[in-house]
């Protein structure tokens, strides 16, 4: 029996492609192991997005190549390399990893990896001499999107899930590599993502995590194909995905539905009403934002403006009580003046998200972004990044404050540790909870206090051995 092991890195959605390629090696009789080292083959699956990331990429690469430095892989372990970095930049590693790298598989081929695996044995088979080329076998732009029944091996915990409800984007940002790697948006049907949703709360899930690239632009790309829409069609846009998730709100069950990567240009009074009168839609919206000046927004191709971002965000917190609402914003992009940066953080001030990240530009070969003239110096961007995330920590103390005294609905993740309505998974703040609370369970706790983005609701005095860590660090 081969083994296989599978390091899965970048974003959630490359997380659902690792847990398909599980799928279909379990599928095949292969088992799948956690040891690198001890594996017939290795899978990395890749991330490209910024500089840090491929640089990530390329790291476990190696690490894998040396073997954890004890200088060199057994001669007949093989290695993969998958995801978005290989579906990017297969023909230039093939150069540069000849003699790490076994073989290239693009996004579409997740399907089809334990034949990929079995034709590289089988071409190897009696031979000796020196190892050839990595053998390619990406087939052009990605356009595979996975339905209800694709063999899928999920690698979250078992108390929740990402559901890719669709791949791609449409989007011009000027900044963003994406669609170049992931292809055009294209949508699953409403059908297949509810009975994906059906079995996964039938299998004890509670939270639903909707991914894609623009999870806003869900249906817009196929909606026509639906035999009789129960929803009257709106007249604005997307009612696709208020339909999903007034069908997803009908399941039986105790579970969350978690919002991911929306776009703001693609939300409707419709969505927000929706989300409004859907109770198992977590009070939570991720709205990536990226700028507020109208000169960047024009400059990064945002296809929004200022104004109609400062309108959205209060339809959005009038319209859905107690939301809680995540954003990130870009600094350093080409062009970017002391005025844009005051202008953000004046909209920072008055908005007080509850979640927010940062991210410094990175000129990512092959973007727009890239090719601009009067980009942004390392030290000015560094000093940038520090000014918005001071601004944030002292805005997220004062959201965590808010919380004390209150009961919380919250889902244990480990022991002592829960993720309220308010926290997405991996990327949020924590709840510190008493250890003996069920994991994988939902629970109401008392908030007793708070340290910057985290809660607790522990006994009064009580504190998490992270804090007390912490507070000696300091
Ligand atoms: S919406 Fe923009 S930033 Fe997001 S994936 Fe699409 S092009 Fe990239």
């Amino acid at each position: 029996m081969i083994k296989v092991s599978l390091i899965s890195l970048g974003c959630a959605k490359n997380l659902v492609d690792s847990e398909i390629m599980v799928g279909h090696l379990h599928q095949a009789g292969m088992k799948v192991i956690p040891e690198a080292e001890l594996a017939d083959v290795v899978i990395v699956n890749t991330c490209s997005f910024i500089d840090s990331s491929k640089e990530e990429s390329i790291g476990h690469i190696l690490e894998v190549h040396q073997n954890k430095g004890m200088k060199k892989r057994r001669k007949e372990q093989k290695l993969i390399v998958a995801g978005c970095m290989a579906q990017r930049f297969s023909k230039d590693l093939s150069n540069s990893l000849h003699d790490e790298v076994d073989a290239f598989i693009g996004l579409d081929q997740v399907t089809k990896v334990a034949p990929i695996i079995e034709a590289i044995y089988a071409k190897e088979r009696g031979k000796n001499g020196p190892k050839e080329a990595p053998v390619n076998f990406i087939e052009g732009k990605s356009t595979y999107i996975p339905d209800y029944d694709t063999p899928r091996f999920r690698l979250t915990p078992a108390h929740f899930a990402y559901v890719k409800i669709a791949e791609g984007c449409n989007h011009p940002c000027t900044f963003c590599i994406i669609p170049q790697i992931r292809g055009r948006h294209r949508s699953r049907t409403v059908d297949s993502v509810v009975q994906e949703a059906r079995q996964l709360v039938r299998e004890g899930v509670k939270e639903l995590n909707l991914i894609s690239q623009d999870t806003t632009f869900f249906g817009m790309d196929t909606w026509e194909q639906r035999p009789n829409p129960r929803t009257p069609v709106d007249s604005s846009r997307g009612t696709a995905l208020t339909t999903l998730l007034r069908e997803l709100n009908a399941i039986e069950g105790d579970f969350w539905i978690r919002l991911l990567y929306t776009h703001p240009a693609h939300w409707s009074d419709e969505l927000i009403k929706t989300i409004a009168e859907c109770p198992k839609v977590a009070r939570y919206i991720d709205i990536p934002l990226q700028h507020i000046s109208d000169n960047m927004l024009a400059r990064m191709q945002r296809e929004t403006s200022g104004d109609y971002i400062r309108d959205l965000i209060k339809r959005i917190r009038a319209g859905i009580p107690g939301i809680a609402v995540r954003t990130t914003f870009i600094v350093g992009f080409p062009g970017e003046t002391d005025a844009d940066v005051a202008e953000l953080c004046e909209f920072i001030k008055a908005t007080k998200f509850e979640r927010l990240g940062v991210f410094r530009y990175s000129q990512e070969e092959g973007t727009r972004g890239a090719k601009m003239p009067d980009q942004i110096a390392p030290k000015v961007k560094e000093a940038r990044w520090h000014k918005l995330m001071a601004l944030q920590q002292e805005i997220a103390g004062q959201v965590s404050k808010s919380y004390v005294g209150q009961t919380l609905k919250v889902l244990v993740e480990e022991p002592g540790v829960a993720r309220g309505e308010a926290d997405a998974p991996d990327i949020d703040g924590r709840v510190y909870v008493p250890r003996e609370l069920p994991v994988g369970e939902f629970v109401d706790v008392k908030i007793t206090g708070y340290q910057d983005y985290d809660l607790l609701a522990l006994p009064k005095g009580e504190q998490p051995a992270e804090f007390k860590v912490a507070k000696q660090a300091q």
